[in-house]
């Protein structure tokens, strides 16, 4: 029953016919648009709650409204090799939006993938290559699955109780926010050690495989793109590094999936971690295209290399929330308030 009433959830909320008006009215005023939208993970609304990291993942039932919501609403979802022909075209018929997949893990595959295929709409994957090659280790989702499942974690010089929601989410939040920076994967291999984890039967749990992403290879309804090797925050990478991040994992996806791959998005993507050298090097690493997470929506003459995303994180489970992203409403607002 509880189920049941979870499947039927709600997410329009009361603020929704008020949001509607106003970013219609904006729409009217600045005519057709696209918007971009980037999200990482998703989990079934039942077990959301209980995780420890749960903003990282989006509800599933919500992103199936939001799908069906777009769709009823006039929006068109599509690949962002479309929206660039729509832009080139000039074509200011209608409304257009993109949904792309950063990282990619093993949900993207098992769940993502197949919600956008019974909506019979695509999704875009930026796919960081060393995830399927096994060579980037996956701590935050490591370290989130041994919280969830323990009481209790080992840390070199402490143990942490963690047999409540409120506590597994403190402790994620506690040791995430130690170990984030280059040596995340060092204290991640001490952390299994410590806690009879076996790390690569952990990270296959999570992570995206080639032969998951083969599957994908002549599938109309999913788009590949590439999100570096390792991860990393090119605006602080020198020339030559940043470069074979962005150029080798071009190259590998299309060695390893026989396509070719068009688009970039850049690893965290605000203005502190990719700014106009990194843009000139996307071009020049081959790409047509490379987003950011910066707020706003897509207008014609729009600089291909920086493009606009709006992240959609766990929090956002609200549908009045994306009114606003696709009025271009919170992206005006994050760049008065600085937050780009
Ligand atoms: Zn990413």
């Amino acid at each position: 029953m509880l189920q049941n009433l979870r499947a039927r959830r709600d997410y329009a909320g009361g603020s929704l016919p008020f949001v509607k008006a106003l970013t219609g009215t904006a729409n009217a005023l600045l005519g057709s648009r696209g918007c971009l939208f980037t999200f990482h993970r998703v989990a079934a609304t039942s077990i959301w709650e209980t995780l420890p990291n749960r903003n990282f993942y989006l509800d599933l039932s919500f992103l199936d409204q939001l799908l069906s919501y777009l769709v009823r609403n006039g929006w068109a979802i599509v690949t962002i090799d479309e929206m660039l022909q729509r832009l080139h075209r000039g074509d200011r018929s209608g409304r257009y939006v993109n949904f792309s997949v950063d990282d990619c893990y093993r949900d993207t595959f098992e769940q993502v993938v197949p919600l956008f295929r019974r909506h019979g709409v695509p999704v875009t994957l930026f796919v960081t290559t060393g995830i399927p090659d096994e060579t980037m280790p996956l701590w935050c989702s490591g370290l989130e699955d041994v919280i969830l499942h323990r009481d209790f974690v080992r840390l070199r010089n402490d143990t942490m109780v963690v047999d409540t929601p409120t506590e597994k989410r403190r402790a994620y939040d506690r040791i995430a926010t130690e170990w984030d920076g280059p040596e995340a994967g060092c204290h991640y291999c001490e952390f299994c050690a410590l806690n009879d984890i076996d790390e690569r039967a952990l990270h296959w749990k999570h992570a995206i495989s080639w032969q998951m992403l083969e599957s994908f290879r002549s599938d109309a309804l999913v788009e590949i793109g590439a999100h570096t090797v390792t991860h990393a925050r090119i605006s602080t990478s020198v020339p030559q590094t940043a470069l074979a991040e962005l150029k080798g994992s071009r190259e590998r996806l299309e060695e390893r999936l026989g396509i070719s791959v068009r688009h970039f998005a850049f690893p965290y993507g605000r203005s502190g971690d990719c700014g106009e050298r990194d843009f000139a090097l996307a071009r020049e690493a081959g790409f047509v295209s490379a987003a950011t997470t910066r707020k706003g929506v897509i207008r014609r003459g729009r600089d291909l290399f920086s493009l606009p995303r709006n992240t959609l994180n766990g929090s956002h489970r609200n549908l009045a929330m994306v009114e606003l992203h696709l009025a271009g409403i919170t992206g005006v607002a994050a760049r008065m308030i600085g937050r780009v």
